[in-house]
């Protein structure tokens, strides 16, 4: 008797738990709402009847191509549309479909496009653009850093890209961009310029170089870059880099003025290094590898009695003559020209940044790409300037002598490692640095 009790007890407690289980599932995980279907097949879910009704009245009339039904159903919660997003839900589904294909950038839709083959073409484009390499360079391995997907489906035909359309989204983010029509006499610099653009975005959003010969009628896209997808790659490569000469100082009182005892000369270095590209600029380089090929040597100035560094004629003189010594060294990671104003001079953060020539400060301060920015007046029409300083170490107004400390290097404003963009201007333009450094 008392076990016919105890497992009659057990089997109800069973069914009960049975039963709110189920309850749960239904009410916790499906719950009752409303499907609409369009010519039959289901389109969305949502929750109410209402809000279907509404949606419907608010579609325009030409969205109404085919026959629309709501019916009871029961869904999984994550399912249903909320409610302000109906009217667009139910818009998309009475477009006119076909087979095509999305592009899922980690999950989300971004692209359609009409087939696997293309979808695949486009993606082995974008990865192929973005990991050339120099001469000297080899690529390790290359890949996207989302998870990208092509899925098949029925995608609404007026959502479908052709492939300029496709490669236009897929670099810049847009099918559309804005374009510029060159004309005689222009330069990417200028180009840039006019348009609050940077001569890295040009060369980006066009695939072209910084060096490359504008003709007069070719097409120059204007948008900036925003790729929806980043191909990263491993890049390892080497090769000669300039060893700038430092300046040394003797005290001698037994001479007047300033003498050069020696001349400085630059050495060269072997650099072995890997680094990282994202979507074709590189992010980080890593020295591996490092050989002197060619010691610099130093350049010995005597520094006698009555020494005049910073007289004004000095340094007019000194300037107008092309003598302006090596503000920091380093590495020249980009050279002068095709829109390249200045040297890049790469190396630590922290830096001392020397001046060029003995001078005026004319700008100290931030300003935009240029990040923290110095301006030296030299006279003669002689301009030094110095950007992505990481702190300035002079104010407006300053005088300044040659090899004076006028700021540390660092990678303020738009630049994507620490180097000095060293820049000289005479009579209002820019010059290539390198001429007038000894
Ligand atoms: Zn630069």
């Amino acid at each position: 008797m008392d076990n016919y009790k105890k497992s009659w007890k057990f089997g109800a407690s069973a069914l009960l738990l049975c039963f709110l289980i189920s309850l749960v599932w239904c009410f916790g995980v499906r719950t009752p709402a409303f499907s609409i279907a369009v010519d039959g097949s289901k389109a969305l879910v949502v929750s109410d009847k209402a809000v279907a009704s509404q949606a419907i009245d608010q579609l325009p009339d030409s969205a109404m191509g085919g026959k629309i039904d709501i019916n009871r159903t029961f869904a999984n919660r994550r399912d249903i549309v909320p409610s302000d997003q109906v009217l667009d839900a139910l818009a998309t589904a009475l477009l006119p479909k076909i087979q095509g294909v999305s592009i899922l950038v980690d999950g989300q839709p971004v692209l359609y496009m009409a087939d696997k083959d293309s979808a695949q073409q486009l993606l082995d484009r974008m990865v192929q653009e973005n990991t050339t390499v120099t001469g000297e360079e080899t690529l390790l391995a290359a890949g996207f850093s989302e998870d990208i997907q092509i899925v098949e489906g029925n995608v609404p035909t007026e959502w479908i890209s052709d492939w300029d359309q496709a490669w236009n989204k897929i670099n810049l983010g847009t099918e559309t961009p804005e374009v510029y029509i060159v004309q005689e006499g222009d330069s990417l610099w200028g180009i840039a310029r006019a348009n609050d653009m940077y001569v890295t975005d040009i060369v980006t959003s066009n695939n072209i170089q910084e060096d490359c010969v504008l003709a007069p009628g070719q097409t120059i896209i204007l948008s900036k870059p925003a790729a929806l997808v980043t191909v990263v790659a491993q890049v390892e490569g080497s090769e000669n880099v300039v060893i700038p000469y430092q300046t040394v100082t003797e005290n001698d009182n037994s001479v007047d003025g300033i003498n050069i005892k020696s001349e400085g000369q630059n050495g060269e270095k072997y650099v072995a290094y890997s680094a990282t590209l994202r979507n074709g600029i590189i992010e980080s380089k890593t020295i591996v590898e490092e050989q002197i090929i060619k010691a610099a040597i130093d350049k010995v100035v005597v520094k006698g009695r009555s020494v005049q560094v910073a007289s004004r004629g000095k340094s007019g003189a000194s300037a107008g003559t092309g003598r302006l010594s090596w503000p920091v060294s380093g590495s020249i990671s980009q050279s002068y020209g095709g829109g390249h104003t200045g040297l890049d001079i790469a190396g630590p953060t922290g830096s001392a940044i020397a001046a060029a020539a003995s001078g005026v400060v004319t700008f100290a301060g931030w300003q935009g790409g240029y990040g923290n920015f110095v301006i030296i007046n030299h006279g003669n029409g002689t301009v030094t300037r110095y950007a992505h300083c990481s702190k300035l170490l002079v104010k407006n107004g300053q005088r300044v002598s040659q090899g004076q400390t006028i700021g540390l290097r660092g990678s303020t404003g738009r630049s994507t490692g620490p180097h000095l963009h060293f820049e000289v201007m005479v009579g209002g333009s820019f010059r290539n640095p390198i001429n007038y450094l000894r």
